[in-house]
């Protein structure tokens, strides 16, 4: 800058620091709000040009002001705005560093704390505490010596504004990362708040807890007391991350003290009241000295069976705590249908697990209330009588020691039976004979029914699913693309033109992927925008407009489907996905459910490739995806999971997911809004946790590459839904799901030829012929062909080409005006078509009409028409070949090199171009033929 501008804005600062120092706070805030415009944004070097170098002249007063006016809340916004375009401008922290001289940490924090303070100012105060985080360690560990956990905590436990509340949660979680010095003051912090009082601050808390833990790797017992008071909450999402946690926790030393405090609750002393008191609220104690005792029952009940479904282990633990007693005492508390149903059910695990608690319980029981307990053990308090209730409540069962001796014969069992396997090696008949001598019961516990799939892989708890529901559901809404048929979904509003418009945009997705649809489909839609319009259309025109989408039969199909409703349902598209799949053509149970959950607000599943292959991950289906019963339970998966009021939005979010998220190949789990109810997502964290140790002592004996019993089907011996073959640890979530192993397509060889004519002063035209209306590209008009048998021999080929000549035009050729072009090689779904292409010009034709249907088209005309994408790379090649052989014969090569050529053939192509190999095989067999 020249000394002279230097000057001017040197003095232009001055002017705007003496106005500040002058001005009052109307002033001051027209400053800050010109400042705010001017500078958001700005890096230390534009501020500093902008300030000529001394804009910290600037923030000096800014921090003074604002820390003589905070409590006010005068301009609090526009000043805390205004410091963070100084804080983010953080290059060189040189700001930063002046800021917290003078106490700004303080300061902000003491913002959090003022109670008639604005809510958006704290939130904006909490985010300059971020920035400051963020910063590096050194700034986190300044926060927390200046008791900002604790300032921070209070923010989140009284705040009622979201914002508020996740900027704390999200500060408080980044405290506790890369801060080895605090992270347990932070840890304790979020211990003590699970006692505040708002749900959504409850929930905020519990989720960071769970990303925290791992971290701390240890737990403190402090945590036991409130988290299992958290399972009394009405609000399911926060009832949900308590048991989650809980179910972390059981890998640390709380275990034993979570477990008893389960157990305990499923009986609760009427006076029973937490003890904590945080934060000094008193509100806090007011609202635990009600506690709502019975809906803790009723939880208690639900997390123990969880866990026990989980784990083996902790099953076995929870039966020498005398869970069985508790749980028939829970069963008979008619005051909570909730706790007695939730009893039921866990009960219900623990006695189809273990044939001795089977027993016990059928005695404790009596057998008429014991046979509709394992009738419908969901329903059972529905018609339980006061007498039963009463035998429950005062029930002596107590199995500990029972079951302790069980499980201790049941190893023994199990050992002998090993080493009967063993010795079966060398004499089967000492394998039968140990076989033969397991008890009934311990052939029941491995043999269980095949006939129905273990709940493992299905969805129960109406908690999980309102959880998925809306985990997925917010991932959508956040990450969704915009596309022409969801936004004619979402705007149109007559429900016909919006059923054909979802119609259509599915048939084209089938076997298509969404970028190349796209353009097809507006095209299409601009074209015919209504059912009538493509009704009126041709064949033709639709296969011309389909052109190059492959799968042909689907554009005829929607023809077909719209002619259909516009001659018999009188224009009106069905109604229902029932209609949908009865009454259009081409429409299968997939189609219908996602036209009749996008467009009429259907609820009903939709299962496509995407679905199939999230639902095998999530539920760790891993039996051949194609059988029915696979097919069936993914079905019964969907339509439980789908949800009640944006069905079509939950299933597109399904597929959107499979195709962005959870694909084939590289699935990516860490993004995944629905990984915390993916089986095959924990199988694949527990196995990465044997393999780094953490698990060692505890699982040694499970240390190979299977995954432990925590997280697998109890069937899985039998089960029909299960893995067939080993977990393969390479794979990782990918062991899911399994496919049939892919029939090779079917390989045909198809004799072509290019007919040319040319008329006086006519251009150039080709033959065409139409193929049948039926099978493989019905309807499309294709260059004349015939399908090969396997046993024609090449030297066959003019001949039949001149044989086909003679019916199509009446015209007798001779073999030597036929010339071999080459090959080329289309992939079609499930066929391996080879086109072995010949050429001829005619000069003799016959117009009369035939059974199969010719037309001659010119050059031009050919390549707008509506043929197959096999005939576009056939003309190609001849026209690629053409101009060959014409550069050829300007170049006139020795006949030596001509044959050397020969004799060196390239290999053809995989989809088109001259197969030159085949070339030269013809060349001498034709030759040696003539
Ligand atoms: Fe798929 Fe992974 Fe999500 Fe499971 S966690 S659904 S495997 S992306
Ligand atoms: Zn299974």
């Amino acid at each position: 800058m020249s000394s002279s501008k230097e000057q001017t804005s040197i003095s232009q600062v001055m002017c705007f620091l003496h106005e500040w120092d002058q001005g009052n706070k109307t002033v001051r805030s027209r400053m800050l709000s010109d400042f705010l415009a001017k500078n958001t944004g700005k890096t230390c070097p534009e501020l500093e040009f902008e300030f000529a170098e001394v804009a910290s002249l600037f923030l000096t007063r800014l921090t003074a002001w604002i820390r003589l006016t905070y409590m006010f809340g005068s301009c609090l916004d526009l000043q805390l705005r205004a410091l963070g375009v100084f804080l983010s401008a953080n290059s060189s922290h040189q700001y930063m560093i002046e800021f917290l001289e003078v106490g700004g940490v303080l300061t902000l924090l003491e913002i959090l704390g003022q109670d008639k303070l604005k809510e958006e100012d704290k939130t904006e105060a909490l985010h300059l505490l971020q920035i400051i985080a963020n910063s590096g360690q050194k700034y986190k560990e300044l926060i927390c010596e200046s008791y900002g956990v604790k300032a921070v905590a209070e923010c989140l436990a009284k705040s009622e504004m979201e914002m508020t509340q996740g900027t704390a949660a999200a500060l408080l979680e980044s405290l506790a990362h890369g801060n080895p010095k605090y992270q347990n003051q932070v840890y304790k912090g979020l211990v003590a708040l699970l006692a505040c009082t708002l749900p959504r601050a409850q929930q905020l808390v519990l989720q960071i807890l769970r990303i925290v833990q791992p971290v701390i790797k240890t737990a403190h017992h402090s945590i036991v007391e409130p988290l299992l008071n958290l399972l009394r909450s009405q609000h399911l999402e926060v009832q949900y991350e308590a048991i989650e946690l809980i179910a972390e926790l059981m890998q640390l030393e709380v275990r034993p003290a979570l477990l008893r405090g389960l157990v305990a609750f499923l009986k609760p002393a009427k006076e029973r009241n937490p003890k904590h008191k945080i934060l000094d609220d008193t509100e806090v104690s007011k609202m635990t000295d009600s506690l709502p005792v019975l809906l803790m029952q009723a939880a208690s009940a639900k997390t123990i069976r969880i866990l026990a479904q989980r784990n083996e282990e902790i099953s076995k633990e929870l039966l020498s705590l005398r869970v069985i007693h508790h749980l028939l005492y829970a069963m008979g508390n008619q005051e909570h249908a909730d706790a007695q149903r939730q009893a039921s059910l866990a009960l219900e695990h623990f006695v189809r697990m273990y044939p001795v608690v089977e027993e016990h319980v059928r005695r404790g029981m009596g057998s008429t209330l014991f046979e509709s307990f394992m009738h419908n053990a969901d329903e059972l308090h529905l018609s339980m009588d006061d007498i039963q209730a009463d035998s429950l409540r005062s029930n002596k069962v107590n199995i500990s020691c029972a079951v302790k001796d069980w499980f201790s014969a049941m190893s023994r069992l199990r050992s002998a039976v090993q080493k009967g396997k063993t010795a079966a090696l060398e004499n089967p008949e000492v394998l039968e004979s140990s076989i033969k001598k397991k008890s009934k019961h311990a052939v029941k516990e491995e043999e269980p029914s095949e006939t129905e799939p273990s709940s493992y892989h299905f969805f129960h708890d109406p908690s999980e699913i309102s959880l998925f529901r809306s985990h997925l559901l917010l991932w959508y809404d956040q990450n969704k693309r915009e596309l022409p048929w969801r936004t004619m979904a979402l705007t149109e509003p007559d429900v016909n033109i919006r059923t054909y418009a979802v119609w259509v945009s599915e048939i084209m997705l089938q076997q298509t992927q969404v970028a190349t649809v796209i353009g097809y489909y507006n095209r299409w839609m601009k074209r015919w925008a209504t059912v009538e319009k493509l009704a009126a259309a041709t064949l033709e025109e639709v296969n011309q407009m389909w052109a190059g989408l492959g799968y042909y039969s689907r554009g005829r199909r929607l023809h077909e489907g719209a002619q259909k409703v516009v001659s018999e349902l009188n224009g009106q598209m069905p109604k229902t996905t029932a209609g949908l799949l009865k009454q259009l053509p081409g429409v299968g149970r997939y189609t219908a459910g996602a036209i009749g959950s996008i467009a009429l607000g259907q609820v009903t599943g939709a299962v496509d490739g995407n679905v199939i292959r999230v639902l095998c991950r999530v539920r760790a289906i891993g039996a051949d995806s194609s059988s029915p019963t696979v097919t069936d339970a993914l079905w019964k998966i969907a339509d439980t999971l789908v949800d009640r009021e944006r069905p079509g939005d939950f299933n597109q979010a399904m597929m959107e997911l499979g195709a962005r998220v959870c694909t084939p190949k590289s699935p990516l789990c860490n993004q995944c809004p629905i990984q915390s109810h993916c089986h095959a997502f924990r199988k694949v964290s527990i196995k990465q946790e044997i393999d780094s140790k953490r698990l060692l002592s505890k699982l040694a004996s499970n240390l190979n590459n299977s995954v432990p019993d925590i997280e697998n089907c109890l069937a899985s011996d039998s089960c029909n839904l299960c893995l067939s073959e080993d977990w393969d640890p390479q794979l990782g979530v990918q062991n899911y799901p399994r496919k049939p192993v892919k029939k090779a397509p079917r390989a045909e060889q198809t004799l072509t030829c290019i007919v040319e004519r040319k008329r006086d002063g006519e251009e150039m035209e080709y033959l065409l012929t139409q193929r049948p209306s039926k099978g493989l590209l019905a309807g499309m008009w294709e260059l004349p062909s015939m399908l090969l048998e396997a046993d024609v021999s090449e030297s066959k080929y003019k001949g039949l080409i001149c044989d086909m000549m003679q019916k199509l035009l009446e015209t007798s050729l001779d073999t030597h005006s036929v010339q071999f072009v080459g090959e080329v090689v289309h992939i079609f779904s499930h066929i391996h078509q080879t086109y072995i292409v010949f050429s001829v010009r005619v000069s003799d034709w016959s117009d009369r009409k035939r059974e199969q249907k010719t037309c001659w088209l010119s050059k031009s005309a050919l390549h707008e028409a509506a043929v197959s994408t096999g005939v576009k790379k056939i003309m190609k090649l001849y026209e690629s070949s053409s101009k060959v052989d014409i550069k050829e014969k300007k170049r006139k090569p020795s006949p030596e090199k001509r044959s050397n050529k020969i004799k060196k053939p390239k290999s053809a192509a995989t989809n088109g171009g001259p197969k030159q190999l085949s070339l030269t095989k013809f060349l001498s067999t034709s030759k040696a033929t003539a």
